[in-house]
């Protein structure tokens, strides 16, 4: 065979355009013809001894090393495709044929290039088509020239599954679905028919009345198919466009309602755009306020020489409304009452207004024809004004309110108490300007005049000001009028007058006797509560009636006639009246008054029958301090006689007692002789009783001489009669320097012998007796203190010890009678001073004695 062949099986494999490669059994290639170069970018020798695998595209891979394991396996194989990396990267498909050489082992191939890359990137291209058709939630679909489904996206089939329930597969009949209504089929029949003629077709599909779908608006687009340049079919592609459908309604409906609105409200509305100054709407009103044509008017620039034709008033109203619009200031950007001229040369008066939306680069202009309210205004400013001078003219203060509360008026009379200015006041809220107002009675009253429609009149005291008003609130057309009048000065006086009245009242009601007035006529002119009661009669009935037609009983009294003089001789009177039906004392004082009489009365029978009592009383006790009188001379006649006439016979016993001893010394026992002891014994003390009585009778007798006594030579003299006890106790005395006084000597002495005596006697026999004599004054009288720290007594019997014979110790433990500081109490009594004791029983006593400076002996 070879021979037939003038090259070789190499030559010729160099020669071909497709590559022919030998691969051995562990898949490298062993040679491979030069076409590898053209095809696949590498020369022979760069393949050679390569595993065939490494050049295999990796997605074909797992296809290829199947094949090639079949192939070793003794299969032959044709037309198997794969891709292989070209030495740039880009990747060849391939057609592979092959056959293998069991015995040799070696597999033959022969290989070449196949679909070219343009159509790969074709499939590339639509296959991302094929997923953004996927991806989209608008509906695409495509059918054949019998409606029949040729291809449909993922969101068709899901919204017929969704909405329909129905499983939409390639190569059903579209216009027989089963759930949809013949309508729907019909309309969209249509559309397919109209477009396999070759129209396309953008259309907006309304709601249908295909109950099952929602209603939804659907933007459709119809392309037909060509082949061959005959129409195949067609493709859909519709989306929902409800949304953008229901917004537009709304704006339709929107912009219509403006432009209707603009049409008919009562006003003027142009809007301009502001960087152009181009108009882009203006409603008839606007030309009918200015009084010129829509097209005379839409030129900004001419617009002011038309309507201002007078220049200097042109450039007037220019300066203002550009210095106001430049101003940016809203408040500004209206101007009132200007005058324009009109096309026919009218004048008329408007209320323009600019209002600018810088965002929207818009400027709306509004103009309201106010020529009727202006002139109106001048008609109602002359009323006014003519209205004001009457107002004005009244005296009271006196101002309007609408039905807000708001001013509408104030006179001058009423600003001047208001300290307002009319500027000020007008179009404002009563209770903002007056807040103090608002908690007060004038609201109440306000609200009340507004809700019965009736006036109301009341005084009222204005807090904050400290003013008395008198206040008229009236209804009126509008709202309120309200007068009113300062009447502070005649509140003043007439609360003043109040006051007064009350106090008088209170003053006449207040003291403790009755009182009543009666003029020359004797009638009553006033009555005090104590009066009404006392006298059993009422004000009321009393007042302008004559006193001697009440109290006709009293005429035949000695009333009636010293009353009568009193009056006569306009001198005062004083009385005690009985009266017999009230069975009531009165003491009666009477005074002349201006008009007559004023005539204070005490009801005394309490008083009266008191009186009579203490009378009583002081007679009986006259009497008793007589007896007493008596009764004490008496008693001191005894003690003097018994004292003195005692001490006979005692002295008689006393010395024949004493002769007895002596005489029968011998013949007596000693029984007789203690006998005798304990008689003459008696018989002493019987002596001592009897001169310490005859002293007490004694003691204070006012028959004693006042002298002036310097105390401390009298205490000296005292102390004198007293140092053998003084001596023998070792007494330690601390006398003060004691004054001058005025007492009888006997007295004074007696005083301080008895108690310095006593503090002596009485010493505590474990310490050396301290007595201190101490003293102190006042006004009135000297007050004497005499100290020791002697045995004490007992509380219980400081008051007892000043009594007669009263004694707490035995004759055996202490001398005494029991008279000394008895005859002190006499004394000090006698002078009207006090006598007492302080003490604690072990400690010591302090006597106190007070003597008053000027003794009196009443
Ligand atoms: P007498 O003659 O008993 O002293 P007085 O009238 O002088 O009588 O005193 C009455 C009583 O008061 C005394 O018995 C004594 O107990 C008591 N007494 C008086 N002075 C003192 C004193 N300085 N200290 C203690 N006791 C006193």
């Amino acid at each position: 065979m070879s021979k037939k062949w003038p090259i070789s099986l190499e030559e010729f494999m160099e020669l071909s355009l497709d590559i022919m490669c030998k691969i051995d059994k562990t898949g490298k290639f062993t040679s491979i013809s030069k076409a590898s170069k053209k095809i696949w970018g590498y020369n022979p020798d760069e393949l050679e001894q390569k595993l065939f695998l490494d050049f295999v595209s990796p997605e074909d891979l797992e296809a290829t090393t199947d094949i090639y394991q079949k192939i070793l396996k003794g299969d032959n194989l044709t037309s198997f495709q794969n891709h292989y990396r070209h030495k740039k990267g880009h990747l060849i498909p391939m057609v592979w044929s092959v056959k293998y050489d069991k015995q040799q082992e070696i597999i033959y191939c022969v290989a070449k290039e196949t679909i070219p890359p343009k159509d790969y990137e074709k499939e590339k291209i639509l296959k991302t088509s094929q997923a953004i058709i996927n991806g989209t939630q608008n509906l695409i679909w495509s059918i054949d020239r019998n409606y029949i489904l040729l291809a449909c996206n993922e969101a068709m089939k899901k919204r017929f599954l969704r909405d329909l329930k129905f499983d939409l597969k390639v190569g059903q009949n579209m216009l027989e679905i089963p759930i949809l209504t013949e309508e729907y089929v019909n309309k969209w029949k249509k559309l397919y028919d109209q477009c396999l003629k070759g129209e396309k077709i953008n259309i907006e599909i309304s709601p249908s009345g295909n109950k099952v779908l929602k209603p939804v608006w659907i933007q459709a687009n119809l392309t037909p198919m060509y082949e061959n340049n005959e129409i195949v079919g067609l493709v859909c592609h519709s989306s929902d466009i409800t949304d953008k459908k229901t917004i537009e309604s709304e704006l339709k409906k929107n912009s219509e309602l403006v432009e209707s609105i603009l049409e008919h409200i009562p006003m003027g509305v142009a809007v301009n755009e502001i960087s152009s100054g181009k108009q882009l709407l203006m409603n008839s009103e606007f030309s009918k306020a200015y009084g010129w044509p829509e097209s005379d008017l839409n030129d900004v620039k001419t617009f002011f020489e038309k309507v201002y034709p007078d220049p200097t008033y042109r450039k007037e109203i220019r300066q203002i409304v550009m210095a106001d619009m430049e101003s940016e200031d809203m408040s500004r950007m209206q101007w009132n009452e200007i005058s324009i001229t009109t096309k026919k040369g009218d004048t008329k008066f408007i209320d323009a207004k600019n209002i600018p939306l810088i965002d929207l680069d818009l400027m709306i202009s509004t103009v309201l024809d106010v020529t009727e309210k202006v002139k109106n205004k001048k008609g109602v400013e002359r009323a006014l004004a003519e209205k004001k001078n009457i107002l004005e003219s009244i005296s009271d203060a006196f101002y309007a309110l609408d039905e807000q509360f708001r001013f509408t008026y104030v006179n001058e009379s009423a600003l001047k108490t208001m300290g307002k200015t009319q500027k000020n006041l007008i179009g404002k809220y009563l209770f903002s300007e007056f807040p103090e107002l608002e908690k007060s009675v004038f609201k109440d009253y306000l609200l009340e005049v507004q809700q019965t429609g009736k006036p109301a009149q009341f005084e009222f005291y204005y807090q904050y000001f400290d003013l008395w008003f008198d206040e008229n609130i009236y209804p009126s057309q509008d709202g309120f009028s309200v007068y009113y009048k300062d009447i502070t000065d005649r509140k003043i006086i007439s609360q003043a007058l109040e006051e007064a009245y009350e106090k008088e009242n209170e003053i006449l009601d207040s003291i403790s006797d009755a009182f009543l007035a009666v003029d020359e006529e004797n009638n009553f002119t006033y009555l005090n509560k104590k009066a009404e009661n006392l006298l059993n009669i009422k004000k009321e009935h009393a007042l302008g009636q004559n006193i001697w037609d009440i109290f006709d009983h009293a005429i035949e009294d000695n009333v009636k006639k010293n009353l009568a003089d009193a009056k006569k001789n306009k001198t005062s009177i004083v009385f005690d009246y009985f009266n017999e039906p009230l069975k009531t004392w009165f003491n009666i004082r009477s005074y002349p008054s201006k008009n007559g009489l004023s005539i204070y009365f005490r009801d005394i029978t309490f008083e009266k029958h008191q009186q009579k009592e203490l009378e009583k009383l002081n007679a009986d006790l006259q009497d008793y301090t007589k007896k007493l009188e008596t009764s004490n001379k008496e008693l001191e006649q005894f003690a003097y006689i018994a004292s003195h006439d005692l001490q006979e016979p005692l002295r008689m016993v006393s010395s024949f007692m004493a002769m007895l001893k002596n005489k029968y010394e011998v013949e007596l026992d000693e029984k007789a002789h203690s006998y005798i002891d304990f008689a003459v014994d008696g018989a002493h003390r019987m002596r001592q009783i009897i001169i310490d009585l005859l002293e007490f009778s004694r003691a204070g007798n006012h028959q004693e001489s006042i002298e002036k006594l310097n105390l401390n030579v009298e205490i000296d003299e005292v102390l004198s009669l007293l140092h053998s006890s003084i001596n023998n106790k070792n007494v330690n005395l601390e006398i003060a320097e004691l004054p001058d006084v005025y007492y009888s000597k006997t007295a004074i002495r007696q005083l301080f012998r008895n108690l310095i005596g006593n503090s002596i006697k009485y010493s505590n026999k474990d310490n050396n007796p301290i007595i201190e004599v101490n003293w102190t004054e006042n006004k009135s009288e000297f007050q004497f203190e005499i100290t020791d720290n002697g045995i004490g007594i007992d509380e219980i019997y400081h008051e007892k010890i000043f009594q007669i014979f009263q004694r707490l110790h035995s004759k055996s433990e202490y001398e005494g009678t029991g008279l000394g500081l008895a005859i002190c109490k006499k004394i000090v009594e006698r002078y009207r001073g006090n006598i007492w004791v302080e003490s604690q029983l072990g400690k010591g006593s302090s006597f106190f004695f007070t003597l008053p400076k000027n003794i009196d002996y009443a």
